[in-house]
């Protein structure tokens, strides 16, 4: 049960924040660390090893893809690079359209960059989700405008796991105008759903995603650019990636992620399988065992990995506080900013109650998580929630429920703009 960690076995359950390198990557990039280091860039025969692999690498994600053009297929060191460069870079080639869209709970990789455009200028639509966290198909027409310059929609939502219509968003666009560009963060999805930017995502103009969330080590993400979108580099200075992403390559990473997503891809069907199985039984036991506890984005296509779930009355800091004492490790929808802690962008965004949008935890499971982590997890969770609630002025021990004065408020929303 569960994999080493500093003090002591843990039981990892964070793996929407970032995953364990698969040992099979390891192996496939230290080559690339040790004998095999040269600069791609160099002119002697050596080096062709390294610009070979990268070569390899880029096929190997131009078929993960959906078997885009190699050429299409830039890396980067993140997604966060990759979502900056792709909607910064439409901007500064599109001076001319002013318009963009989002929704309201983006990742900040994307929300800030379109923040920092509105505050230079750009007017921005931040789409609401509704109470599952979805868009509505209604909402997203309306919003397109005749100087739209892009829209940038998540293909699925790093705290719930929602999954976003990618697809008919992106041919509604098109359909509307086909100069508007359409870009989707793929972070959470690469690896998990399967991404075709030939068939089903064929009107899809940019993807980012990053190796650290699959089983490749963090420092390596990829930028998908179709031929034709009219883009502009961000990184400039060297002649790398055709001279659309400057730096020196980070080869082994890069070896590493093609490693990855071959993991990924190969048993993709019987690995999602089991997951989902883990993730259903975690989230049917702990429905079963703990009052009030609501799964965030319920009703609404979900990631088979990722649960999210608001215990009324307590918070998630609390909770994820004891299960690190005990070592499992969870996240939950707080950030700590400012010495405060705001409640997360995306709950607020969806309406989340106020009494629940405080106590939100989200678990998220990768393929190495066995039965016995779940069994611990539902084994322990129901405990530290009780403990928590008596502790809660809202709580009534004895009856196991809220305080009558309290129960209105279970219905007040938590609002929330970008
Ligand atoms: N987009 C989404 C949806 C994410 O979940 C994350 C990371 O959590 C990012 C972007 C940023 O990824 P990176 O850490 O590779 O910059």
């Amino acid at each position: 049960m569960g994999v080493p960690g500093p003090g002591g076995p843990i039981i990892y359950l964070d793996n929407n924040a970032t995953t364990p390198v698969a040992p099979e990557v390891v192996d496939a990039l230290l080559p690339y660390l040790k004998a095999d280091y040269w600069n791609p860039s160099s002119a002697y025969d050596r080096a062709r090893s390294a610009s070979d692999a990268i070569a390899r690498s880029r096929n190997a994600v131009a078929v993960f893809l959906g078997g885009v053009d190699p050429g299409e297929v830039l890396f980067t060191a993140c997604a966060t690079e990759s979502c900056n460069t792709a909607i910064f870079g439409a901007a500064r080639a599109n001076p001319e359209r002013r318009h963009v869209i989002t929704t309201a709970v983006e990742h900040p990789a994307v929300l800030e960059v379109c923040k920092e455009l509105q505050r230079t200028g750009h007017e921005v639509t931040f789409l609401p989700v509704d109470r599952k966290g979805s868009v509505g198909l209604k909402d997203f027409v309306r919003a397109l405008r005749p100087d739209t310059l892009i829209v940038a929609v998540m293909h699925a939502n790093n705290e719930t796991g929602v999954v976003f219509p990618i697809a008919e968003l992106a041919r509604l666009t098109k359909e509307t105008d086909p100069s508007i560009l359409f870009f989707t963060d793929a972070t959470q999805t690469a690896g998990k759903v399967a991404i075709d930017l030939k068939g089903e995502f064929a009107s899809v103009d940019m993807l980012a995603f990053s190796g650290h969330k699959l089983h490749a080590p963090k420092g390596v993400g990829v930028l998908f650019v179709r031929r034709g979108a009219r883009w502009r580099p961000f990184m400039i200075g060297g002649h790398q990636e055709g001279g659309r992403r400057a730096g020196t390559e980070n080869v082994p990473y890069i070896v590493g992620l093609a490693r990855a997503i071959e993991l990924a891809s190969k048993d993709h069907a019987e690995v999602e399988r089991r997951i989902c199985a883990l993730r259903d039984r975690l989230e049917r036991e702990l429905l079963a065992r703990i009052p009030y506890l609501e799964v965030n984005g319920a009703g609404a296509p979900r990631l088979p990995n990722t649960l999210n779930i608001s215990c009324h009355f307590i918070e998630g800091e609390g909770i994820l506080y004891q299960l690190n004492e005990l070592g499992i490790c969870a996240s939950s929808g707080s950030a700590c900013t400012s010495g405060s802690l705001e409640p997360s962008h995306v709950l607020r965004a969806m309406g989340v109650p106020f009494t629940a949008v405080h106590g939100s935890v989200r678990f998220s499971l990768s393929r190495y998580n066995t039965d016995a982590d779940i069994d611990r997890a539902i084994d322990v969770f129901p405990t530290i929630v009780a403990s928590l609630r008596r502790l809660s002025p809202y709580w009534d021990v004895a009856r196991n429920r809220p305080r009558p004065e309290a129960e209105g408020m279970l219905r007040e929303g938590s609002g929330g703009k970008p």
